[in-house]
């Protein structure tokens, strides 16, 4: 099942040529595209007006959101599958954001033990992110991507068309993962998505191949995540606990995944200073960059010991609490680091301020 070999991404243009070459009786029996709502509405038209084959092609519409990717939903697909007679020859094509590409690619990766699927991610973050490195799978509860394969796609097609139609706050979530790569990999990267985030024009395409980039480069160096993947896991740590618990928490508002890790970077980083990794200028100037893309979100003490206990269920933990992603300078991480409780109350408060 696991395949370490990077997918071939294609951007723009040359996407649909390769669709054309590909999507062939000679190679499959039968498509199957996977949308959830809104990707039906607002992507699955200008997609299927690209694609042109002699292969039958059925559409299989989901629920949209993050309380969905579950195994609730996977049995829903897989028995859809069945029913409309795909056989180990038919492809899985994933059109819409994370959810469905982590869902989809489960569910391909694990239907008759396995069958091929394309990603074509339709929001920012799982163009610069999720559809990226092979990692597929879904929530179980309230506790996030607990179940689940690495397996690749055939190939990842980046159409920033897409993008046209996506809100405001889920450019912004995606823009928290950019953040991410330049913090963890490349300082110049970090200041030229900074200069990004007040603007949207065609340098935005530029920044999402150098996104592309930076993540699958770490991904080759370490496929299956035993070293220095771990720092795309930064700001992840405490960002997974933050959004499980409002996932959890029905009276609060639901924090996009991009919301609740830049909150998270933002306090790892606070630990990486406490620890005498980081400077205090550098800390100062990625809180002030963050909080001027996201809000300020209010956390009580009671909130504050909830995410910690979360912390606890972290699927990276291996004896009580996790292994930390922490910076040493703008564009360098450090792995496996333990860090006290203390610390992260302190840095709770400090991100009140
Ligand atoms: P999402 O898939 O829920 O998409 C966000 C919203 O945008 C949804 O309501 C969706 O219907 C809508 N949408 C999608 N494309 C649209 C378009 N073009 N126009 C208008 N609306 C559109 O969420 P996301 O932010 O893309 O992804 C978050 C998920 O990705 C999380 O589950 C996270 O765990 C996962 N993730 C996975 C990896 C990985 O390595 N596998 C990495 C990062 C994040
Ligand atoms: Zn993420």
């Amino acid at each position: 099942m696991e395949n370490s070999t990077l997918s071939p991404v294609f951007f723009n243009d040359d996407c649909y040529p390769w669709l054309y070459e590909t999507v062939k009786k000679e190679h499959y029996s039968k498509a199957f595209v996977i949308v959830d709502s809104n990707t039906a509405e607002y992507c699955l038209s200008i997609f299927l007006q690209q694609l042109h084959t002699d292969v039958p092609v059925e559409v299989i519409e989901l629920e949209p959101g993050e309380e969905h990717k579950n195994i609730e939903t996977c049995i829903q697909v897989w028995q859809t599958l069945a029913d409309l007679g795909a056989d180990r020859k038919s492809l899985v094509i994933n059109l819409g954001g994370g959810v469905i590409t982590d869902l989809g690619g489960f569910v391909a990766s694990t239907f008759k033990r396995g069958i091929d699927f394309i990603n074509i991610p339709t929001t920012l973050l799982a163009m610069v992110d999720a559809s990226l490195g092979g990692k597929t799978g879904v929530d179980m509860g309230a506790l996030k991507n607990q179940i689940g394969v690495i397996n690749n796609p055939v190939a990842v097609l980046i159409d920033t068309i897409f993008l046209k139609t996506l809100p405001p706050e889920q450019i912004r979530s995606g823009f928290a993962e950019m953040l991410k790569h330049g913090l963890v990999y490349n300082k110049e990267y970090w200041y030229s998505v900074v200069a990004l985030t007040n603007l949207t024009n065609d340098d935005l395409d530029i920044a999402i191949k150098q996104s592309v980039e930076i993540k699958n480069t770490v991904v080759k160096e370490d496929p299956t995540e035993k070293g220095i993947r771990k720092i795309l896991n930064f700001g992840h740590t405490l960002g997974h606990a933050i959004e499980s618990y409002f996932l959890e928490n029905k009276n609060r508002n639901i924090l996009l995944h991009g919301e609740a890790i830049a909150i998270g970077m933002i306090l790892e980083s606070h630990i990486s200073m406490q620890q005498g990794l980081l400077s205090e200028e550098e800390y100062r100037e990625i809180k002030t960059v963050l909080l001027s893309v996201f809000d300020k979100t209010l956390f009580t003490d009671k909130d504050i010991d909830a995410i910690t206990e979360l912390l606890i269920h972290d699927k990276k933990s291996e004896f009580g609490m996790p292994k930390f992603v922490l910076l040493t300078e703008t564009g360098k991480a450090v792995i496996n680091k333990t860090v006290d409780k203390v610390l992260i109350n302190k840095a709770f408060s400090d991100y009140e301020k």
